[in-house]
């Protein structure tokens, strides 16, 4: 580390704000904020999502595909090739052997010094190739005259935000492990002396030694991590205990049931309500009649039909004079959403309107001026809802949908703003994610659940094939025959970083390539980079038929609904999670045409992504999928979030944690009559106010 930097660390404490680390401006504090990154010791509490191993260089010449790893060698050749795709080739070689490292995106510069000759370290997933092994876009760093070698800690990667590359985020850590000082312990003198510290926790978190096991690391079982994962359950119990003591004396509106309602609703509707509809709607119905907020949790596989039981309770709520909204995730799911219950709503004579952050300044200016006056009954948005701008006249019911995309205090932010005089909105919440019976099992429960455990009938279960890329130009041409029968298709492209950017760079190669392959099909695209206009219109070009294929990234990942689409391909399978591959999937099977889903892989795929891809053809069942995926997480997860579905968890995993919460109980117990100081500040270590929410 440079020696200005060490006298800076100097004098700093943990509770100081990062903002005084070397590096750090204005500018990276905000993106530090979307991470919930307020002090020094607030980076501390960033958990990696995996490790990876840079502490020395393999020989390349006993390298296995799947593999992640550093090599290290010279180059022997850099050459621009152009195929179906132009890329920057860079062989290294090292004496044992050579591979061949891959660059679809590269700049001069970036060309300029990959020159033959130079020593390169570089560390990426090992693949084969159509010229034997290669990586592509690995991480890379000349070698010059006074390295220092590999590193000397295994590498954590954590999860992190647009804008903030990983190397920056692993520095700032390490300046924050440099200040002097143990980090505040809240749990000193309760726990016995078989824990470790809660500051060498911290350490061996962020920079384990280089002779740890990777898989004892990931898989969260060392007694570092679960020192810290206990401190994680003691805060979430301190404060569900808090709010679930706040809620036992909040009152709500009471929306009455009315059987004529009931009817004009379903003679609106397209189609009958299943059976398993029908029951959850009545449990709704119940909660909504009664003095109490209703806390519900909706869970039901992708494709259930989960919308028409919020849109139900929406009416009621309408029906009572009163207000409710729907928050979706994203903002192409929120109009989604909004034309689905317009469409819905149209015959009953009732408006929605929609709320996104996207909108143009007028129209934004209407929708605001509507919800406040109260003319407007039913709303649809993203997390803008919640925002200061915003204000309701009398908000009864807020629906929020794939909840496991917001955090808990942005649902409190908005019941806050649906709070009238001492009334509390009821809530109802809606995901595809199966809660873990341990889940249901512990203190953390205290949500009613409804499940929707049946399919609209006559949906055919959607076939699964796994394809090794090489098939791929037989697939383009059964594109094109499943086009011209009037169906229509998604083919979703890879995912080459965590960044929008790229990925929406490479949707566009894709697209390219597919419309001169398929002249006679009408091809569209859709990606987290286009602007929401441009994409609300295609995605309803798509819906009208007018559009045959829509290439697209992981955007369309959650709730997008098209039921004429009956084949889903999906590039690069081997790099997303089961319950992506299941969301992904579940756009299709939707309507009455056959569906099939299929999977493009690289060759050479790891031991943990040929399961995942043979779990997918296996089963369509989301449970037995979601069980899996508890399973598969840990070693070699690329993209994971630790979400149960009701609490965010950074580092604890309710499945595995499960044997600490006897203790986590008993030293909750113990904090709230013996160290009341202790609370807030626990708290606000794990959890961070509703306050740092509005703000992103
Ligand atoms: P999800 O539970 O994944 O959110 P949606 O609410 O989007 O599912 O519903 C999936 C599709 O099924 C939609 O096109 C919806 O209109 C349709 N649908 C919902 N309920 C029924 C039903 N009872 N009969 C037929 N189609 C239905
Ligand atoms: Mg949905």
């Amino acid at each position: 580390m440079p020696a200005e930097r060490l006298s800076k660390a100097k004098g700093l404490r943990l509770d100081d704000p990062a903002i005084r680390l070397s590096g750090v401006g204005p500018d990276l504090m905000r993106r530090l904020g979307r991470l919930g990154v307020e002090t020094i010791g607030d980076l501390l509490c960033l958990v990696p999502l995996r490790y990876e191993d840079r502490t020395e260089a393999r020989r390349i010449g006993a390298l296995r595909p799947g593999e992640k790893v550093l090599v290290e060698g010279g180059i022997e050749l850099a050459e621009v090739a152009f195929g179906r795709r132009r890329s920057l080739l860079v062989r290294l070689a090292d004496g044992t052997g050579g591979i061949t490292l891959r660059f679809f995106h590269f700049s001069r510069q970036q060309q300029a010094g990959l020159a033959r000759g130079t020593r390169l370290r570089a560390f990426g997933e090992v693949r084969a190739g159509p010229t034997g092994l290669e990586m592509v876009h690995p991480e890379y760093r000349a070698i010059a005259a006074n390295d220092t070698g590999p590193e000397t800690t295994l590498t954590p990667v954590y999860p992190t935000t647009e804008g903030l590359q990983q190397g920056r985020l692993r520095r700032l850590i390490g300046q924050a492990l440099a200040v002097q000082g143990d980090i505040e312990d809240y749990l000193d003198g309760l726990l016995d002396g078989d824990w470790p510290r809660l500051t060498d926790a911290l350490r061996l978190l962020h920079q384990p030694p280089r002779d740890s096991d990777i898989r004892v690391l990931e898989s969260r079982r060392h007694p570092g991590q679960r020192r810290i994962a206990l401190e994680e359950l003691i805060a979430q119990r301190l404060r569900l205990k808090q709010s679930r003591a706040l809620e036992a004396t909040e009152r709500a509106p009471v929306i009455a049931p009315d059987p004529a309602l009931g009817a004009r609703f379903a003679k609106a509707l397209p189609f009958a309500l299943t059976r398993a509809q029908s029951r959850v709607v009545a449990e709704v119905t119940g909660d909504l009649a009664l003095e109490r907020p209703m806390h519900r949790l909706l869970q039901g596989d992708v494709g259930s039909g989960k919308t028409v039981v919020a849109a139900f309770a929406m009416y009621l709520a309408a029906g009572s004079g009163l207000q409710a909204a729907l928050m979706a995730p994203t903002e192409l799911l929120a109009e989604q959403h909004a034309a689905t219950l317009r469409r819905w709503f149209a015959p009953l004579g009732i408006d929605v309107v929609l709320l996104t952050g996207a909108m143009p300044a007028a129209a934004r200016r209407d929708a605001l001026a509507a919800i406040a006056s109260g003319e407007a009954r039913l709303v649809v948005g993203t997390h803008v809802l919640f925002q200061e701008a915003v204000s309701f006249d009398r908000l009864a019911l807020i629906v929020v949908d794939e909840q496991h995309r917001f955090g808990v205090e942005q649902r409190l932010a908005l019941k806050e703003k649906g709070a009238h005089g001492d009334r509390m909105p009821h809530q109802l919440t809606m995901t595809a994610t199966p809660i873990p019976r341990t889940l249901a099992m512990t203190a953390y429960a205290g949500l009613d659940c409804s499940v929707i455990d049946e399919l609209p009938a006559g949906r055919e279960p959607v076939q699964t094939i796994a394809l090794p890329r090489g098939k791929r130009p037989s697939l383009v041409e059964r594109v094109a025959a499943h086009c011209k029968t009037g169906a229509q298709a998604y083919w979703v492209c890879p995912l080459i970083e965590e960044s929008e950017h790229i990925d929406a760079q490479a949707a566009e190669a894709l697209h390219a390539e597919l419309r001169t392959a398929l002249p006679g099909t009408r091809i569209g695209l859709v990606h987290g980079r286009l602007r929401s206009d441009a994409r609300d219109a295609l995605m309803r070009s798509f819906k009208t038929g007018e559009i045959d294929l829509l290439v697209a990234t992981t955007v369309i990942e959650v709730g997008v609904d098209v039921p004429n689409a009956s084949l889903m391909i999906v590039e690069g399978a081997e790099r997303l999670g089961l319950a992506q591959l299941h969301q992904l999937r579940g756009r299709v099977g939707r309507g009455q045409r056959r569906s099939s889903c299929v999977l493009l892989y690289e060759p050479g795929l790891s031991a943990l992504a040929r399961e995942r891809i043979e779990i997918m053809r296996r089963t369509t069942d989301g449970f037995v999928i979601a069980e899996k995926d508890l399973e598969l997480r840990g070693p070699g997860e690329v993209l994971g979030t630790r979400q149960t579905g009701l609490l965010e968890l950074k580092v604890a995993d309710l499945q595995q944690d499960a044997d600490l919460l006897p203790l986590v109980v008993e030293i909750s117990d113990r904090l709230e009559r013996e160290h009341q100081e202790r609370l807030a500040p626990l708290v606000r270590r794990w959890i961070k106010s509703r306050a740092d929410y509005a703000k992103v």
